[in-house]
């Protein structure tokens, strides 16, 4: 854990105690604050103090003396409605931030020589990917790699720092917002697309939140941005006019001058004044597809620019295991592949799986963003069948019927993964793709993307376990097609 000492003294008040809550309480009880921790959720309070959480009721609590306020990144401080605490901190001045913020104070507090590298990851689709790829690629080098944020541990989790640590962290729109001090050694902003517009109210807000992963950092820095967005195209150009620092475009699309780029299956770095071409992506098993050529672009970008080797890091992406939900194969039965790619929560990264593969029996549903499926619909000639699932089936059904698309709309994703299998075992076709990529959030009939994925991966599992003809559909557990 690491301390937050550059609290000491000071009164913080803590919203929201989950995982990152209660690290940022414990750390801020260990670096010598007083703490005053609330939940709304009566377990998560008992759970908390069980931890050593020191729990009080900030609805009665005298806020004159809050300092500061560390609110949960997931709870609102403005849009769509602002929760009762933020409006409490708000009427008292009371600054809101995060854990994030915690952590970038304590590194700032070191002497410089001192100091962690920090690779911060932002971005719509492609986070967790690049991050993960980054920390594999650092320990491959032999590096002590620390991974945390929005993925896997809090930041305030992470083993103490020391000058040879490099913290790799995966940040959301939520948590910058809330941060200000953080100075990324190399910065990250892979791709913008229309998404949480709920909480950021439109896309030029939700960009702003997401620049701030760029603030603070000095001309020794690393700035790398995707090109291959509208957005990102044209963050790379206004950064170039009004700073001196060294940007760095990544693009998988176009070579790019000073810059990463994948071309033709390959990464080639213009980084320095000679191209060097770094690996052959299309060896990268768990790499597939143009936006994972993207995310490995990226990753080579903000590794090299902290000057490791770059035929080490080539082979460091090669060896790359993958993460489970983006794109994971399962398994086979007989000519069809199973594949998982339960994180695709909006329809941009769900395009990512359909434009990889041809004759889908796409799995998709949920709780749908704004579109809906209506911006795939230049990929539905990939798409045999579709097999609707959850809130969005009707919405998604309409679109499909627009384009002729051939559908079912199915009650759970048991029924659709049956159906869509039995279908891909009928059609003939040379190498059919079973896909869960539901372009939706989860929540309406699974607690997160996890659970979905993992219910999709137990019974592709089953299926590939039994290995014989699936039921008709008239045969199936009475779910009406
Ligand atoms: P995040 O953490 O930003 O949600 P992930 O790395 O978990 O991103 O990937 C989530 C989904 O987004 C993947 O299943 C894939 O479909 C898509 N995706 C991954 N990388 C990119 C990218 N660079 N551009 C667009 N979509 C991507």
């Amino acid at each position: 854990m690491i301390n937050a000492d550059t609290f000491r003294g000071r009164t913080v008040a803590v919203f929201g105690l989950g995982r990152t809550g209660v690290s940022a309480a414990l750390s801020l009880v260990a670096g010598g604050a007083t703490v005053w921790a609330w939940d709304d959720d009566k377990d998560t309070r008992i759970s908390a103090e069980k931890q050593g959480v020191p729990i009080e009721n900030l609805m009665r609590a005298d806020w004159s003396k809050v300092d500061e306020f560390v609110l949960s990144p997931g709870v609102p401080h403005k849009l769509p409605k602002p929760h009762w605490s933020a409006k409490r901190a708000k009427a008292e001045g009371v600054p809101i931030i995060c854990d994030i913020e915690i952590l970038a104070r304590e590194v700032a507090a070191k002497p410089e020589k001192d100091r962690p590298k920090i690779i911060a990851i932002t971005g719509t689709n492609g986070k967790s990917t690049t991050t993960t790829l980054i920390g594999h690629i650092l320990k491959s080098c032999g590096k002590d790699a620390q991974i945390g944020g929005n993925i896997g541990r809090g930041v305030l989790d992470l083993d103490r720092m020391h000058r040879g640590t490099y913290y790799v962290i995966e940040l959301s729109s939520y948590q910058l917002e809330r941060t200000k001090s953080l100075r990324a050694n190399a910065a990250i902003f892979l791709n913008l697309s229309p998404d949480h517009l709920d909480r950021h109210g439109t896309l030029e807000d939700y960009g702003l939140a997401k620049q701030a992963v760029f603030a603070n950092q000095t001309h020794e820095d690393a700035v790398i941005v995707g090109v291959d967005d509208a957005y990102g195209k044209s963050l790379c150009s206004q950064l170039k006019v009004h700073n001196g620092r060294s940007i760095i475009p990544i693009s998988a699309r176009r070579a790019v001058g000073h810059g990463v780029s994948a071309l033709g299956g390959k990464l080639f770095s213009n980084m320095s004044k000679k191209s060097l071409e770094v690996c052959d992506l299309s060896q990268a098993v768990a790499l597939e597809g143009q936006h994972n050529y993207q995310n490995a672009a990226a990753a080579f970008a903000a590794v090299s620019s902290l000057g490791l080797d770059s035929k080490e890091i080539g082979e460091a992406i090669l060896s790359f295991p993958g993460l489970a939900h983006r794109m994971e194969t399962i398994g086979t039965l007989r000519n069809i592949r199973f594949v998982n790619d339960s994180k695709a929560t909006n329809a941009d990264a769900a395009r990512q799986a359909l434009s990889s593969y041809k004759n889908v029996f796409w799995i998709a549903g949920g709780v749908a963003k704004e579109g809906g499926i209506e911006p795939l619909s230049d990929l539905f000639d990939r798409v045999r069948s579709a097999y609707l699932i959850g809130e969005a089936a009707d919405d998604f059904a309409a679109t499909l019927d627009s384009a002729g698309v051939q559908y079912e709309i199915k009650k759970t994703l048991k029924m659709a993964l049956l159906c869509a299998t039995r279908d891909a075992l009928q059609s003939g076709v040379k190498n059919p793709i079973v896909l869960l990529s539901p372009a939706c959030a989860s929540f309406d009939q699974f607690k997160n993307f996890e659970m979905r994925g993992e219910a999709f991966r137990a019974q592709a599992q089953n299926l590939m376990g039994i290995d014989k003809p699936i039921k008709s559909n008239a045969e199936q557990d009475g779910e009406a097609a």
